[in-house]
């Protein structure tokens, strides 16, 4: 982890945090149609500082996730739980991307077949990512119960 700054196209959203050196990549069709094409790049910042919230805009796409974009230029800028915090910002936000590695590919029953596997990256399904998902909320809600 390394204390990092990064912004949208025109600036108006900005933050910093530590961000992580392993990012992933998610294959799933929502993503691809978000980001244009290809996976959202997402990473893993700690300590997340933002700047300009009045210009972000969120679009609920599923009852369990929010996607957030920059008002002005339409910049992919985070996803996330809904009702949560951000934990992953779009990783083509971040201004030093120098020693991060494409670590984890999700959805990838989805991904296009123009493009290839990242090299040694973990490799996972829809079906375990909703599995994973469920285990997830599962046990959060036992410990909103205690
Ligand atoms: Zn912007
Ligand atoms: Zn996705």
């Amino acid at each position: 982890m390394a204390l990092k700054t990064g912004q949208c196209l025109c600036g108006a959203v900005s933050f910093r945090g530590d961000v992580d050196e392993t990012a992933q990549a998610c294959h799933c069709t929502q993503c691809q149609r978000w980001t244009g094409g290809g996976p959202l790049f997402a990473v893993r910042v700690r300590d997340l500082e933002l700047t300009g919230e009045d210009h972000i805009r969120t679009y609920n796409h599923s009852d369990w996730g929010d996607r957030a974009v920059c008002e002005t230029c339409g910049s992919t800028l985070y996803w996330k739980l809904t009702g949560r915090s951000v934990a992953f910002v779009a990783l083509g936000l971040v201004d030093d991307q120098s020693d991060v590695t494409i670590t984890e590919e999700i959805f990838v029953d989805y991904r296009p077949a123009w493009l290839s596997p990242f090299e040694g990256a973990t490799q996972r399904t829809e079906a375990e990512m909703k599995a994973q998902l469920a285990a997830f909320l599962e046990k959060e809600k036992r410990h909103d119960q205690v």
